[in-house]
């Protein structure tokens, strides 16, 4: 290794924002003038109102979590029958589609984003589908005109997994206007957070009622009746609190890290060997993660080990692929483009604090790294 490179203190993938803590203190003195913790308080109420505003949205409900929201929004497709999903995907999706009691058809994904590849979804296609759950994969959005298409053709409902993809457009139009039912993750790791968090964004007004009995154990407002198997999944007042000031900075969140994007690029631009997403023309980027592509497995596993060394923790994301959990029994060799990418993918670190100098380090320590592994496996040939 290189000690020069080394970092003093350890650098992650993702550094959770933190507002000034002045600010959430007096957000929060709200709660305690209202004695009001939960159960769509004030708080609940005041931030659905801005998300709606800042989604462009016309429906939207909030949850404890992204999860849960996903997990809710899928029950309402009635359980039993297939969805065509994304095998290149955190977790939560597959599990979600699982215990709503949906069986996940996993189609192949597209090299250059990631995201499903749209001209594969029509063969998975069978009697039983009900629905393509699509996941805008790090904020980058789908095909999502031709989904649209086999949706309507098929009489299928659209779920996009929206976790990565807060405050994305596509041609102007907010994410949420795509798809019968967005999710959108507010975890402390994602672009905007409320500590912990979701938000279904939906087309169906009727819904409402639905995603607001379901979140509180199928109990119905407005009679004493208990027509739903709910779960708990209500969003809390500390978390409204903290989402309504990150709201207030989101944009020029999205900026600082739109220019890490332009510095990480710029580094990368003289280096072989390394791929990276780029910006598409028609959509504005929320640059919520740094993902490369590197030439092999074994560099990638070699890279993820050795980086340790100099206090640098990137992450192997998205790997294992979802069809290759020994919880689930299904079959990675289907999906050849996910099992290829998932093989040499790499996050690298990105959060609106990260500076440039940290970047140049970090591409120096790959760079150097490489080089290392490069004449290893040379000296193994000769
Ligand atoms: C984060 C994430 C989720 C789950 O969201 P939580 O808010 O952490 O429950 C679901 N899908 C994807 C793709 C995610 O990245």
């Amino acid at each position: 290794m290189n000690n020069k490179l080394r970092f003093e203190k350890q650098v992650n993938v993702t550094k959770p924002k933190l507002p000034p803590f002045r600010s959430y203190v007096k957000k929060i003195g709200d709660i305690w003038d209202n004695n009001w913790l939960t159960n769509n308080g004030p708080l609940h109420e005041e931030f659905k109102r801005n998300l709606k505003y800042h989604l462009d949205s016309e429906n939207i409900e909030l949850f404890v979590n992204g999860h849960l929201a996903l997990e809710t929004a899928l029950k309402t497709l009635g359980g039993k029958g297939e969805v065509i999903t994304t095998p290149f995907t955190f977790a939560s999706t597959i599990h979600a589609i699982i215990n709503a009691g949906l069986k996940p058809v996993f189609c192949d994904i597209e090299q250059d984003n990631f995201n499903i590849d749209s001209s594969q979804i029509e063969q998975h296609i069978t009697g039983q589908t009900k629905a393509i759950v699509a996941v805008h994969v790090f904020g980058y959005p789908c095909d999502v005109y031709r989904v649209d298409e086999i949706s309507k053709k098929y009489n299928l409902k659209v779920i996009y997994d929206a976790a990565h993809a807060f405050g994305v457009t596509i041609n102007g139009r907010s994410i949420t206007d795509f798809g019968d039912i967005s999710m959108f993750s507010m975890h402390a790791t994602k672009v905007f957070h409320s500590i912990e968090g979701g938000i279904l964004s939906f087309k169906s007004a009727e819904l409402a009622e639905t995603f607001k009995a379901m979140k509180n154990f199928g109990i119905n407002s407005h009679n004493d009746n208990i027509e739903m198997i709910g779960t708990n999944a209500k969003m809390n007042e500390f978390q409204a609190a903290m989402g309504l000031i990150n709201l207030e900075s989101i944009n020029e969140e999205i900026l600082k890290r739109k220019s890490i994007y332009s510095i990480y690029t710029s580094y990368l631009e003289n280096i072989k060997g390394i791929i990276h997403l780029k910006e598409i023309g028609n959509a504005s980027h929320n640059y919520s993660y740094f993902p490369i592509l590197v030439e092999s497995k074994k560099l990638r596993d070699f890279l993820f080990e050795e980086v340790k060394k100099y206090n640098l923790n990137l992450r192997k994301y998205f790997y294992p692929l979802c069809n290759d959990f020994s919880c689930y029994n299904f079959d990675s060799n289907l999906t050849p483009v996910a099992k290829d990418i998932s093989d040499r993918i790499l996050a690298l670190p990105m959060y609106s604090d990260l500076n440039e100098e940290t970047i140049r380090k970090i591409i120096k320590i790959i760079e150097y790294e490489t080089n290392i592994f490069n004449e290893s496996m040379l000296s193994v040939q000769h």
